[in-house]
């Protein structure tokens, strides 16, 4: 079997013990498993610094995407109007998803290499009172950029409107205090900074925000509220549940917390990435983003070589042990390479050496 670590944004390279969790074949109505969910359900409550009594948390099938469309249509539905601040792929697919279902929206387009601005944002709601929800992504996994939940928050929330937040390749790996900063709804997913591996999303939600969600959905199997309402009761998932990929979430949060929880985790991907930067400085590559990189992935131009051919480079480096990113980034011809997951400054250090054999072969 071919082995390779992922340098990607997720799905990543996880232990080999989350992996090993999935060699059972689990039972979904007894009450082991419910308990491995409910387990889970407060884990994740707990990373994110709120109380139970004021959030919930619903895990959804499928993959982030999932998540944010369910979040998204049982929230907004057909009464309310969303506004989508947006600087990448994932912010336009909020807009993609509205499309879709028929929600009533505004986007608020920002370049990929800069931030949306909460004064821009909040000018926006002053001027159109029908807005009742407000949406961004925190870490544009796009580009790498990491936006600035905590001015928009303050600017959403003292305008009296639904915080929405698709925290997909940040949450666990960057500590956010989502009660402090009043976010309703926030969204990530089994196989980002937690290290699971793919199968399903969670949103952790505001009860009072979810309440408002009941009969509100325009899908039956993405229904946020229906899908908390059998959770809640006991643990059980409305339908069939990824069970091998729960099973391996719940020992990746432990692992987590073994790890030092999300401070310890954020210092390693932080150093994996100023490490990654500096190495592939070294080497004459140059960052799309001059500010507000994020800790999870990086975007880097295509160097100006007449000859440089991605494929190549991605076979030489895939040869070696390592998958990288392909470039998404609308203005410049560009690849990524992420570093979370289970990745080291080791890991680091012999990619820099495999991108120093391809630069000089
Ligand atoms: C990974 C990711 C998603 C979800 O993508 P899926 O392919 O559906 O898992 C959404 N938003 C962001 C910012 C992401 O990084």
């Amino acid at each position: 079997m071919i082995n390779y670590k992922l340098l990607t944004p997720g799905p990543l390279t996880t232990t080999e013990t989350v992996k090993k969790e999935m060699l059972v074949d689990h039972c979904t109505w007894d009450n082991d498993y419910k308990q491995i969910t409910q387990y889970i359900r407060k884990d994740l409550l707990r990373i994110a610094h709120v109380s139970e009594k004021e959030y919930t948390v619903v895990l959804m099938q499928g993959s982030g995407t999932f998540g944010v469309e369910s979040t998204l249509t049982s929230s907004v539905g057909k009464k309310g109007k969303l506004l989508i601040a947006a600087n990448g792929a994932y912010g336009e697919r909020m807009e993609d998803i509205a499309k879709h279902a028929g929600i009533d929206y505004k986007i608020l387009n920002f370049r990929y290499n800069e931030v949306p601005d909460a004064k821009i944002i909040a000018n926006e709601i002053e001027n159109d009172p029908a807005i009742t929800h407000v949406s961004m992504v925190h870490c544009e996994t796009t580009s790498g950029i990491i936006n600035d939940i905590v001015a928009v928050a303050k600017a959403v929330k003292s305008l009296g409107r639904t915080f929405i937040v698709d925290a997909m390749s940040s949450f666990g790996g960057v500590d956010i205090d989502v009660a402090g900063l009043g976010i309703d709804f926030i969204i990530s997913s089994a196989n980002k900074c937690i290290q699971g591996v793919p199968g399903f999303s969670f949103i952790i939600c505001r009860r009072s925000e979810l309440k408002k969600c009941e009969g509100n959905a325009v899908s039956l199997s993405l229904d946020l509220y229906d899908q908390w309402e059998c959770m809640e009761r006991d643990g059980k998932w409305r339908f069939t549940s990824p069970t091998h990929v729960v099973l391996a979430f719940a020992k990746a949060l432990e692992e987590l917390e073994a790890e030092g929880g999300v401070k310890a985790r954020c210092a390693r991907y932080s150093e994996n990435n100023r490490l990654l930067i500096e190495k592939m400085t070294s080497l004459g590559f140059s960052t799309y983003l001059d500010s507000n990189q994020s800790p999870i992935i990086t975007t880097f131009l295509y160097p100006d070589a007449a000859n440089f051919s991605f494929e190549e480079m991605y076979r030489f480096i895939k040869d070696r042990g390592y998958a990288i990113y392909p470039g998404k980034v609308t203005d410049a011809d560009v690849f990524r390479i992420g570093n979370i997951g289970e990745i080291y400054t080791e890991d680091i250090e012999k990619l820099y050496g495999i991108f120093a054999d391809f630069v000089s072969r």
